[in-house]
């Protein structure tokens, strides 16, 4: 059986306390591999090793020198594009034709951006008059923070663990990154890419387990860690923050949403419909920026639902190699229970199911995996659990509103901030409608168009702080100003 081992200090290493969980298919319910789970000391060894990292040659680096070896990761990942490719699809059950597109790709180019913004970015200066009418010149410079902890969740895991760990090495940190225990192979393969081009032993590390009283738990009450960063459940970020606290270190939070797509009537009706189909049914609603409240203006309601029914029941649920597949399953069992709650307590709430509400009818191969049906649902009173809380699943509600105002009280009810859709040809009211809705992202008649240079984060329960760009400079950095009197 295959194993999965952490990376320490530049090499492959067993759990010291011979500790191992399994690494599950969820598309067909087989063992993929052995995961070796890090217990305190793994997590001590690497935190320990990251330190030790900073005073080492890497700490020595040039700007131009360290972006060349980060130039390097990032060709490594694409030279083993296909083992990339292989290894995230089988560890989450995503199709390949969406992994080929997004994940490793982005896994690879989130190296590339932040190598670009860490060789053009300004530092601040301030010339400041005094008394003597010498005056006195400030200016600023940037230090990497240290160790940071990267933690990060399964539904994006290349992308979302290298979206942190780009611009912490850029910076010039050093990271111990403890991946999701459902989906920890890429980031493991990463050490070896890692090696190859040059990142000096200890700058990179993984260690392996869950959350509670392992590595995840370790590596945040682990008191020589400088910052956190998180992608993951609101909850989880409220955790971490208060382990955060002991040492007064910084969080970066990405959480939780339950994101709105406003379609008004005047929208290009055939735009709307594909990109709330897939915003709603990507990577099996698996995404933190998916939609799962519609809003549609009441005078194109009927005909809304009416496309969106067809486009839903139009998706290829099936095997993750076949380029035919829109559909994987649902990263584990128990994410299916709990979407496949929602799809009950809907119908308890009186909802009209539009399209789906259960279990897909699968090959025998795939009669294990944990597949459920993109859902559709209407009628649901805005108080109902499955319109306020994250599912997390393939699907959404579709409600009828009949102005602006009342528009953007439903999109902004909910304590989530993270993401929004708004579908219109008005480009005042595009404008009008952005500004007023609480979130970190609003997109225009698209979804997930994304440009690595802006910023990227949640207001409300959805976040704290921004990455992206020049933005992760403010986390993966301690600004200083020096005043020199002339
Ligand atoms: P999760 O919070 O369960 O787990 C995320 C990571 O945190 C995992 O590595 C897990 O092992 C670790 N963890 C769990 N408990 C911990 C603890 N007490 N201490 C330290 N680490 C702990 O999230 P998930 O289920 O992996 O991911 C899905 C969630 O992530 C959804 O809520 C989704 O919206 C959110 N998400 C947000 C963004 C964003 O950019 N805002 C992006 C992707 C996913």
């Amino acid at each position: 059986m295959k194993e999965v081992k952490n990376y320490i200090n530049g090499r492959y290493t067993n759990s010291i306390e011979d500790k191992y969980f399994n690494n599950i298919n969820p598309a067909t319910g087989e063992v993929l591999s052995i995961v070796h789970e890090a217990g305190r000391k793994d997590v001590d060894m690497a935190v320990c090793a990251a330190r030790e990292a900073l005073k080492g040659s890497w700490g020595q680096l040039t700007v131009s020198e360290r972006t060349e070896i980060l130039y390097r990761v990032a060709d490594g990942i694409n030279k083993r594009f296909d083992e990339f490719l292989e290894a995230e699809c089988l560890d989450t059950g995503k199709p390949h034709s969406l992994a080929r597109h997004i994940d490793i790709p982005r896994g690879a180019a989130n190296f590339k951006v932040f190598a670009d913004m860490i060789k053009n970015v300004p530092t601040e200066s301030f010339e400041l008059s005094t008394p003597d009418g010498a005056g006195a010149l400030n200016y600023a410079i940037r230090r990497p923070k240290g160790v940071i902890g990267v933690i990060s969740p399964w539904n994006l895991p290349l992308l979302l663990m290298t979206w942190k760990v780009g611009p912490a090495l850029a910076c010039g940190n050093t990271v111990v990154v403890k991946p999701s225990e459902e989906t920890p192979t890429t980031t493991a393969m990463l050490g070896d890419v890692m090696k190859e081009a040059g990142v000096p032993d200890g700058v990179f590390n993984v260690v392996h387990g869950f959350g509670k009283h392992s590595a995840g738990a370790f590596l945040t009450e682990h008191a020589d860690v400088d910052a956190f960063t998180f992608t993951g459940e609101t909850g989880t970020g409220e955790l971490i923050m208060q382990s955060a606290a002991r040492g007064v270190r910084d969080v970066s939070l990405e959480l939780g949403g339950k994101n709105a797509s406003i379609v008004f009537a005047d929208c290009d009706l055939d735009k709307a419909i594909e990109g709330t189909t897939r915003s709603a049914f990507s990577n099996c609603g698996q995404v933190c920026l998916g939609t799962e409240r519609v809003y549609v203006q009441r005078s194109i309601f009927n005909e809304f639902v009416k496309r969106m029914k067809s486009s839903a029941e139009s998706l290829v649920i099936g095997a993750p190699n076949d380029n035919s597949t829109n559909l994987g399953p649902l990263i584990s069992k128990k994410h299916r229970d709990k979407v496949l709650s929602y799809y009950e307590q809907a119908v308890i709430d009186g909802a009209t199911v539009i399209t789906g509400g259960g279990i897909p009818e699968m090959a025998t191969e795939y009669s294990n995996g944990s597949w459920v049906q993109p859902t559709i649902w209407t009628g649901l009173d805005d108080k109902s659990k499955v319109v306020t809380e994250e599912i997390f699943g393939p699907c959404c509600h579709i409600r009828p509103f009949d102005n602006e105002d009342e528009v953007v009280e439903l999109a902004n009810s909910l304590p989530y901030g993270l993401a929004a859709s708004v579908w219109t040809e008005n480009i005042s009211r595009a404008h009008r409608v952005s500004a007023k809705l609480e979130v970190g992202l609003v997109w225009v008649n698209s979804w997930f168009l994304r440009d690595l240079r802006t910023a990227f984060g949640g207001s409300k329960h959805s976040g704290i702080g921004r990455e992206g760009g020049v933005h992760s400079l403010e986390f993966y950095t301690e600004l200083k100003n020096i005043c020199v009197k002339m």
